[in-house]
């Protein structure tokens, strides 16, 4: 029961969101041509030797956007869907990510195309030991700086960082984030984007006039960000209704109980045959009346011939372009808010950069200074991003692109250009 996910090319749509941003903004075609494409494209092949004892050539990819504002910064996703301009795409909404929460990062993203699921996990370590090695001259804590994405995790990243360290003759851990708590990952960091989701669904609530006990939720992908979104929710008195992976879908109109399916998801890698839940379809689930709805799996998830169909207030952004440009004008159009993702999603890297600072500092926060730290960061983002809209009558979308692409320009003016 695979959610329709349609093929749309999100690296036109990170092009033209860049456009009606700058258009907004007065955004002059000098600056425009300095900041709008990615400064480097990098392909690499990764054979990787099977456990049956073939080899196989894995297509992979490192995209680094912009190094205007500080060193590229994104996940790297491992997907039989991986396109390059996928990872274009990620990568360009990363450095306007990164601006509008204000972090000293640019933007960044990886890939490889592969199919994770049916991979061992000493598959998984060549393929990531060998992509590290391709990647390595262009990486590095002051360079450009992985962290997990769709199917990676902090095993993925330990893997990354032994690799590059074997290479430099010591430790760095500073050379990705999302690392394992012993290896200098940071507190918060695992739980991070999908807390960053729910403290901008608490502003968008409070702006909206909406209460939070019993609101109703529905959360399309259960992996890293949308179990932990759900969570959070559900613990602040939220009702999430129905969740679904990329195999099924679970529904209960009184509330699941999201830590008991976190449990079942942990122990079978599903959240089918929950009990007290019935199945539902992807394409019912996505037409639920509700008051939050948080796709938390790929891009193009809402599009031209389902968003119709959508009945939230809120739409809470955890995965990165989950609607299409015709799904976004359609529940604009029917005055949904829409928290975009390069403002509801930046929890990650938030936390990302405060386990990079750590890292570098060899000086370790508390949890609890991590959580305060994250929570400013995010509703300070939001009501920049709203008083954008409302000084300027934009959406949500193209307000956060204004802040993010703003930003950049002026590093990029300031800095000036080598002649
Ligand atoms: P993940 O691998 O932990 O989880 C992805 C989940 O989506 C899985 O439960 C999978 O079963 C589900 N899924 C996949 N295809 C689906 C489909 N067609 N329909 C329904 N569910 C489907 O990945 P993640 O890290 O949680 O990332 C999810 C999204 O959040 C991605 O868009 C990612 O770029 C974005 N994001 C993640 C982070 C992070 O820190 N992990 C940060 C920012 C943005």
């Amino acid at each position: 029961m695979l959610t329709d996910v349609r093929t749309e090319n999100a690296y036109e749509l990170a092009l033209q969101n860049f456009d009606a941003a700058a258009d907004v903004l007065g955004l002059d075609n000098d600056s425009r041509a300095m900041i709008k494409y990615p400064e480097r494209v990098l392909t690499v092949s990764v054979p990787v030797r099977m456990d049956d004892g073939h080899i196989h050539r894995f297509e992979a990819y490192r995209v680094q956007h912009s190094s205007a504002r500080g060193p590229a910064k994104g996940g790297i996703r491992y997907h039989p869907q991986v396109t390059l301009d996928e990872v274009k795409a990620l990568a360009t909404w990363m450095t306007w990510k990164c601006a509008v929460v204000n972090i000293p990062f640019g933007g960044a993203k990886g890939g490889i195309t592969c199919d994770p699921k049916h991979m061992s996990q000493n598959e998984l370590e060549r393929m990531t030991r060998r992509y590290t090695s391709a990647i390595l001259p262009i990486i590095g804590p002051e360079k450009d700086i992985p962290a997990p994405d769709v199917y990676t995790n902090s095993q993925t990243m330990a893997w990354i960082m032994d690799t590059f360290s074997m290479f430099k003759g010591y430790a760095v851990p500073g050379v990705v984030t999302g690392k394992p708590i012993n290896l200098g990952g940071s507190l918060g960091r695992n739980e991070a984007t999908g807390r960053g989701v729910f403290y901008t669904v608490e502003c968008a609530l409070e702006h909206l006039g909406l209460p939070m006990k019993g609101a109703t939720v529905v959360v399309q992908g259960f992996g890293n960000a949308g179990s932990i979104a759900a969570q959070l929710l559900h613990a602040a008195g939220a009702k999430v209704i129905a969740v679904n992976d990329s195999t099924s879908g679970v529904y209960n109109p009184r509330g699941l109980d999201i830590p008991g399916l976190i449990h079942l998801k942990a122990l079978t890698g599903k959240v089918e045959g929950f009990p007290e839940a019935e199945p539902i379809t992807a394409e019912d689930m996505l037409a639920l009346e509700c008051d939050i709805l948080v796709p938390a799996a790929l891009e193009n998830a809402v599009h031209v011939d389902n968003a119709d169909k959508v009945r939230t207030k809120i739409v809470a952004e955890a995965a990165n372009g989950p609607l299409t440009r015709d799904a976004d004008r359609i529940l604009e159009d029917k005055g949904v808010f829409i928290i975009p993702d390069i403002l509801c999603n930046a929890g990650g890297v938030t936390v990302s950069y405060f386990e990079w600072v750590q890292d570098e500092q060899h000086l370790f926060w508390e949890a609890q200074d991590i959580y305060n730290r994250l929570e400013r960061v995010m509703k300070t983002s939001f009501h920049d991003v709203l008083k954008i809209r409302l000084d300027h009558k934009v959406d949500m979308r193209i307000a956060a692109n204004m802040l993010g692409i703003g930003r950049v320009a002026d590093a990029v003016k300031v800095r000036g250009i080598y002649p």
